[in-house]
């Protein structure tokens, strides 16, 4: 199979004989063996009677997983790759948001020596307030991870099948699928796609969700930084803030000495508001030290030799 196209689906029953239609004649045109895999993630309206007439008038190309109850984005895409077997996968919202006539332009960026293709829609249309607040998300991801893209969280996107065995996605994660690919060193590019209006239905987001997207970040970037080694970071942390803490009662011990043998007038040291902090810094940095040794501890004893490369090529 040379190409798969993953299509994840949440009521959508108004979009998907079109978009079936178009897709079809994009890939057909493109003369390769292709498979449309529709994952219906929990709809509640007719999308999965259309995805079974879709697949009764188009088997050879078709496939369709249920899944059993609405898990979100990111868990639909998995299911939708574990069962791809395309050496080239596509990923595409079923709203029609994204056009099946950018695949072609989309391949030839992959094909200029990338892994990962992910589409800029440099012309939304969606609400002012959505593309605001998507660009604030943007900017921040880009500076954080040091991956400069205008367009994260576009439902179309173009990989390598190798990204995509050596990225793990859960939660609300496939928004930081560039990021993860990128740290496991592979080339990622994007390319202006067209976007159109929803064809039929609702979105399923509002701008809600990147107050979400936050929290998934800092973890994106506690993944790309720490994972591997997780006491550069609770180590230093915890070293800092034990240390400051203790700087500042070797200062107060010393104080102490002073009133102890009488050589100066010194107030009582245990009222002061400062003897309090540090000693809750000293604990704090304790505190944090042992969290990066448990984490330390935690991956050497789940060490897999597999999970730790992305294999780029072969040769035996
Ligand atoms: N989607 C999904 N599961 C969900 C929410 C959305 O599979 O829980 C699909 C939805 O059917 C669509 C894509 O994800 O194909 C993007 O959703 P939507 O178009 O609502 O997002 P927007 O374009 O408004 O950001
Ligand atoms: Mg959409």
């Amino acid at each position: 199979m040379d190409i798969s196209v993953i299509i994840p689906t949440h009521n959508e029953e108004g979009n998907l004989a079109l978009l079936h239609q178009r897709l079809t004649t994009t890939l057909f045109q493109l003369g390769c063996l292709y498979e449309l895999v529709f994952v219906d993630d929990g709809s509640t309206d007719r999308s999965l009677e259309v995805l079974e007439q879709t697949y009764t008038s188009d088997r050879q190309h078709v496939k369709v997983i249920k899944l059993q109850r609405n898990y979100g984005k990111t868990t639909a895409l998995v299911a939708g790759f574990q069962l791809a077997s395309g050496n080239v996968l596509i990923t595409m919202d079923a709203d029609l948001q994204d056009d099946p006539a950018d695949i072609p332009a989309m391949l030839e960026e992959l094909n200029k020596g990338y892994d990962l293709v992910v589409g800029w829609r440099k012309e939304r249309m969606d609400r002012a307030r959505k593309r605001l607040s998507s660009r604030i998300f943007n900017l921040a991801v880009s500076r954080a991870a040091g991956l400069y893209l205008h367009d994260f969280n576009c439902g179309f996107k173009v990989y390598r099948r190798q990204v995509l065995e050596s990225v793990r996605l859960y939660s609300d994660l496939h928004r930081y699928i560039p990021v993860l690919a990128a740290w496991q060193g592979f080339r990622v590019s994007e390319r202006p796609v067209t976007h159109h209006p929803r064809h039929s239905g609702v979105s399923k987001y509002g701008t809600g969700r990147i107050a979400r997207g936050f929290m998934d970040l800092v973890m994106v970037l506690f993944i790309v930084r720490y994972l591997r080694h997780p006491l550069r970071l609770f180590g230093w942390l915890g070293f800092f803030i034990f240390s400051a803490g203790g700087v500042i009662n070797v200062y107060f011990a010393f104080l102490w000495l002073l009133r102890f043998w009488g050589l100066a007038e010194v107030p009582p040291i245990g009222t002061r508001p400062l003897f309090s902090v540090a000693i809750l810094a000293m604990i704090l940095g304790v505190q944090l030290i042992s969290i990066g040794l448990l984490g330390e501890m935690i991956r050497y004893f789940s060490y897999e030799p597999k999970s730790e490369y992305a294999v780029s090529q072969t040769w035996q």
